[in-house]
């Protein structure tokens, strides 16, 4: 089957190639995002191959389905950038990466953490320069410490796990409770306003869904304890950038770790570093010593990328196939 490949940089090339070997799609890799202008690449192919980032919405699918594809491979695990509806009125079917490594962003969200609570990043550079002074960088013991997990799914379970290691005391809400976190030592379910009240660190493994855009707003902020280190590994628009902002200039954020961004589809798996960044509330946030932010990164492992390949290949192997695949992402409208 020929695929289009958008958002195509070395390494999603090294990996697909591999899980195609011996199985012979045709991947056909394009650099540029997907959207309503770039669609047109996607012309004479069957499937196309989607990141994050890329703009799925109804325009962009409708241009595909003209184009003659039937497929969207998304190679990732999150969907929120798709437009179900418009793909089932259209007939195209849509299928996912539903879970590669939860180990890459769990432990990323982790190590989040740990650089803001140990200043890794300050004394990374103050070590370079000679400077071994201590001042500015006392950190805190993660034993005990109360940390507040929004969504145990595959992620947040294993995050759980790995906090469990370190002696804290979890607190989880999931809108569909998993049987297995209560199992954990110290950790029960609360409500989410428990969990605001008493949490140290909160860290978020939900999805995006309408339900959760910017969970954490100017409201849940309030509700929360002075000095609370908030992590986002999940999505950018599950916060309120505004309002984080706010919330560290007042100094009820003690500190804050992203992986993601609201905006970050104009910034993030580019090199901008000559370039003028015209978003200036991504701007600010960088301006504050207790923020660090990476650019999506979390599931960049070796391991990860392996299993996206895999799946990948092989939910367009089942397509071709005419097999059922269990990845497919099933279009429910809202009764
Ligand atoms: P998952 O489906 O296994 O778990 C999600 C959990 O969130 C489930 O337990 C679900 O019940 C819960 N949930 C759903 N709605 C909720 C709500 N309204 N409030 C609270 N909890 C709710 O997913 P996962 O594999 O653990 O991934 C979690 C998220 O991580 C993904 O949706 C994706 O956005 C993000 N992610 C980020 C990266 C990265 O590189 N930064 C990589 C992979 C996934």
């Amino acid at each position: 089957m020929k695929v289009a490949v958008f958002s195509s940089k070395a390494y999603d090339k090294k990996f697909l190639n591999a899980a195609n070997e011996g199985v012979g799609h045709e991947l056909v890799y394009y650099e540029p995002k997907l959207d309503e202008t770039t669609a047109r690449l996607a012309a004479d192919a069957q499937a196309v191959c989607a990141f994050v980032n890329d703009t799925l919405n109804r325009q962009t699918l409708t241009v595909l389905s003209q184009l003659g594809v039937k497929l969207i491979a998304l190679r990732c695990t999150g969907y929120n950038n798709v437009d179900l509806q418009a793909a089932a009125d259209l007939g195209l079917t849509v299928v996912r990466v539903t879970a590669y490594s939860p180990y890459a962003v769990a432990e990323h969200a982790v190590g989040l953490i740990l650089t803001l609570s140990r200043k890794y990043h300050r004394a990374f550079n103050r070590v370079r320069e000679g400077n071994f002074s201590l001042d500015g960088l006392l950190g805190f013991d993660l034993q005990a410490r109360t940390v507040g997990i929004i969504g145990t799914g595959k992620i947040g379970m294993v995050f759980a796990e790995i906090l469990q290691g370190f002696g804290c005391r979890l607190l989880a809400y999931d809108a569909y409770p998993n049987p297995h976190f209560p199992q954990l030592k110290r950790a029960e379910y609360v409500t989410l306003d428990e969990l605001y009240a008493q949490a140290e660190i909160i860290s978020i493994h939900c999805p995006l869904l309408p339900e959760t855009y910017h969970l954490i707003n100017r409201d849940a902020l309030a509700k929360m304890k002075k000095g609370v280190i908030i992590i986002n590994v999940s999505r950018g628009a599950l916060i309120d950038t505004e309002a984080i902002i706010e919330g560290l200039k007042s100094q009820k954020i003690g500190a804050l770790g992203l992986d993601v961004y609201e905006g970050e589809d104009e910034l993030f798996f580019q090199d901008l570093s000559l370039k003028i960044i015209q978003d200036d509330v991504f701007e600010r946030l960088l301006t504050f010593p207790n923020v660090i932010v990476t650019g999506h990164q979390a599931f960049f492992t070796q391991e990860a990328l392996t299993e996206i390949a895999t799946t990948t290949i092989s939910n367009i192997s089942d397509f071709a196939a005419g097999r059922p695949c269990p990845h497919q992402i099933r279009y429910q409208p809202k009764s």
